[in-house]
């Protein structure tokens, strides 16, 4: 399906176009966005948790400051195609959405925003650490204020131009960064389910996703990051529960890996571990 076809209220099916792009961000910058579903999250089927490591530290204080909550997380990375999805929802006043930024301008392509649900019960704690409220016009957002971020919202549109431009050598666009009418055109034309090539191999999605930003694991942790660091262990015969839950077992299971591989042996999922089971290229 062609972008410009593309009607659901959701942006979770364009799931693959999305993570070919973010992996695209990743080779353009290494460790401009980093992952956050390590932290106390949940986040939605259509969410990519990745935020600016200012944002990211923000939020962990604020987490910190909520012992035991867990933040519903529906909205945060958005690559510039959901943005256009939402976008164009918003023009045809479909699905609900009364303001949606044009593609290529929101805060949520640069990795600064947030929507949360129950947003009220968490602005105390986000507030404190830099996270703004946005208003009641659009009560889950928050945007990250705090110092020390850059401005990537070009990066999500160059993202697509080199994307696209590796898939169609006979009509090649502008690498500027700028959504301007002939990228425009390109980009309703994508397809959904993601392009022939990517600059990393479709078979490998753990690997493109954790490629240069694998967080740091360990006990306690929860969420998709931890999901596929023990389908890791699985696979390489370290049998856990694929739960989702960084508890003793999967501590246990880390930790003689560490051991087979000649590692510390400290319980702690980091780079060098991450390696042994595959998860970096
Ligand atoms: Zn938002």
């Amino acid at each position: 399906m062609r972008l410009i076809e593309y009607v659901d209220c959701s942006t979770a099916g364009c799931r693959a176009l999305d993570q070919q792009l973010i992996a695209q961000i990743q080779v353009i910058a290494p460790g401009a966005l980093v992952r956050f579903d390590h932290l106390a999250v949940r986040v939605g089927p259509g969410c990519h948790p990745y935020l600016q490591t200012p944002a990211l530290r923000a939020l962990e204080q604020g987490l910190a400051s909520k012992p035991g909550a867990i933040l519903d997380c529906n909205s945060a990375y958005r690559t510039l195609v959901q943005q256009w999805i939402l976008w164009n929802h918003c023009q045809h006043k479909r699905c609900r959405i009364s303001a949606a930024a044009t593609p290529g301008s929101s805060n949520h392509e640069t990795g600064l925003a947030l929507d949360v649900q129950h947003a009220q019960s968490w602005r105390p704690h986000l507030e404190r650490f830099g996270w703004d409220w946005l208003g009641s016009w659009d009560e889950w957002h928050f945007d990250f204020k705090g110092s020390g971020c850059k401005d990537l919202r070009k990066l999500s549109v160059l993202a697509f131009q080199k994307l696209w431009n590796l898939n169609y050598k006979k009509s090649q666009l502008t690498e500027d960064g700028i959504l301007g009418a002939a990228t425009h055109a390109a980009l309703i034309q994508a397809p959904t389910e993601g392009f022939p090539i990517g600059s990393v191999p479709r078979s490998k999605p753990a690997a493109i996703l954790a490629q240069t930003d694998f967080p740091s694991l360990r006990q306690g942790n929860t969420g998709v990051a931890v999901s596929s660091l023990q389908k890791a262990l699985n696979k390489k015969g370290y049998k856990v529960t694929e739960d989702g839950v960084y508890g003793p077992a999967t501590v246990a299971a880390i930790r003689k890996c560490q051991v087979d591989a000649g590692l510390a042996s400290d319980g702690v999922a980091g780079m060098a571990t991450a390696k042994v089971l595959g998860l970096l290229a």
